[in-house]
């Protein structure tokens, strides 16, 4: 093809993803350009609040020791709500450097910084708004001003990704397979956030809780909720399936001020300012509708593949590495001058050997199983663990044996059999799935 190339990669999308992409295809020695749309690297990206140790590490080395955090998140707590409390289980390491509580703005400004350093070319405040292709093979891409060319695109552009659907590389979503989330983030007093979650001045330990269901009337809902301590700050975000929510026409902002009116959220947020406010998409795509990942000339990576597993609030893991391979693929492209789907795939045998397809193949049925026992996860188990609770704590003048025998008496007669059953064979085919992964 009779093409003058700018460069020989072009990155679209400066998340977690792109610039790990754009970072490793530098470090190859290749001419890269890195386009995102937002104003300042992050800010038009969103999410709960925990960057991984291990993925950062695959991607940026020991510059990871220097990575501008708020505080190492060692505790965390999965809280089955109830109308006027919970069931909590708790696990802490205080000496675990897993997780990092880091706000969107400052890591995506420092990854920026080192991909820059490594002779990235960064362009911020540009939209790409199409693809150029020619003789099928994506050639390069457009903008409002201009137009970029070079062999391989890797399209980092997150959940929405037009350009992906541009490409016919997969559907308009679907809601059933997408989570709105909402968050806020709530100023306090650090020293205050430090007495009220028991953590120390030093940054060096955080929490991270995780509540499931806890308002009746969004009992037939599969929704969850989350809180990250920050310095100053507190992240509380709560997340549903859209299909869900609009079919019982609910709001997301009316369900995240029911949750901060909670008796257990009221005193963890109590004398907060909320200072922001912002909404986003989960791609609850996964394995079962992977989308095409490589054609002639480009690759697509991370959320616009739908690479993520919200069962374990894990999404910029996956966005590193896959950014990652997908430079490697790019970088054995150039190497071999060839950009057909024949060398690219290489991509595709890299993901397949890492974490990402392995767990994306493991987890492909459990959201979904689980969305269909939503009325079980939010609201009959956690509400049957709360009288289960109110007898093992309450000192009255009935016999305990006879009030066991009630609680079991009525655990079945509120349930059908045929529910318990579903729940059953629901709950024992995740277990299943889990232990027959890869
Ligand atoms: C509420 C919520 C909570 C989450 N919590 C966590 C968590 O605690 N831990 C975790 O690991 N993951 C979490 N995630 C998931 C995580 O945020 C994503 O998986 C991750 O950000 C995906 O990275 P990405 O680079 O693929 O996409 P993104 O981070 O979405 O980046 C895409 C980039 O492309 C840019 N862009 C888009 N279109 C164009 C275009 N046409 N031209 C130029 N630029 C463009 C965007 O501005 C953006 O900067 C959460 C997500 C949400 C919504």
């Amino acid at each position: 093809m009779d093409i003058n190339y700018n460069s020989d990669v072009i990155v679209i999308g400066a998340g977690p993803c792109g610039i790990a992409a754009a970072l490793e295809v530098a470090r190859g020695g290749k001419k890269v350009v890195l386009i995102e749309k937002g104003e300042h690297p992050g800010s038009k990206n969103m999410y709960g609040g925990a960057v991984y140790d291990s993925a950062l590490r695959e991607v940026f080395g020991n510059e990871v020791d220097y990575l501008p955090y708020e505080r190492i998140i060692n505790s965390y707590t999965w809280s089955f709500l109830n109308d006027t409390g919970s069931f909590d289980m708790t696990y802490k390491n205080s000496s675990s450097r897993h997780a990092y509580a880091i706000k969107r703005f400052n890591l995506e400004k420092w990854m920026v910084e080192i991909a820059k350093k490594n002779g990235v070319y960064y362009i911020p405040n540009t939209l790409v708004e199409d693809l150029i292709i020619k003789d099928g093979y994506v050639t390069g891409i457009k903008t409002s001003l201009e137009e970029y060319y070079a062999p391989v695109s890797i399209i980092a552009d997150g959940v929405n990704s037009l350009l992906a659907r541009k490409l016919n590389l997969r559907d308009d979503f679907k809601p059933y397979d997408m989570i709105l989330s909402a968050k806020e983030t709530i100023k306090l007093e650090k020293k205050v956030i430090e007495s009220r979650f028991n953590l120390s001045e030093d940054n060096s330990n955080g929490v991270c809780k995780m509540y499931f269901g806890g308002l009746k009337e969004y009992k037939n809902i599969f929704m969850m909720s989350f809180l990250y301590t920050f310095k100053d700050t507190i992240m509380l975000g709560v997340g549903a399936n859209l299909a869900d929510l609009s079919k019982n026409k609910l709001n997301i902002n009316k369900i995240i001020d029911e949750i901060k009116s909670h008796p257990d959220i009221i005193p963890l947020i109590e004398g907060g300012k909320t200072i922001e406010y912002s909404a986003h998409l989960i791609p609850e795509t996964g394995f079962n509708k992977m989308p095409e990942l490589v054609v002639p000339g480009a690759i697509l990576a991370g959320d616009a593949a739908g690479f993520i597993n919200s069962v374990h609030f894990e999404g910029t893991n996956y966005a590193l590495i896959s950014g990652k391979l997908a430079g490697e693929a790019a970088l054995c492209a150039l190497n071999n001058n060839d950009f057909s789907v024949n060398t690219l795939s290489v991509y595709k045998k890299k993901l397949s050997k890492s974490f990402i397809l392995k767990d994306l193949y493991t987890y492909r049925n459990i959201i979904h199983k689980l969305y269909s026992r939503s009325n079980s996860l939010s609201y009959y188990y956690p509400y049957k663990i709360k009288e289960f609770f109110e007898i093992v704590t309450s000192a009255n003048c009935y016999s305990k044996s006879s009030q066991f025998k009630k609680f079991l008496f009525n655990f079945i007669k509120d349930r059908s059999l045929s529910e318990l059953i579903k729940d059953i064979k629901a709950f024992s085919r995740c277990a299943f799935d889990m232990l027959s992964g890869k």
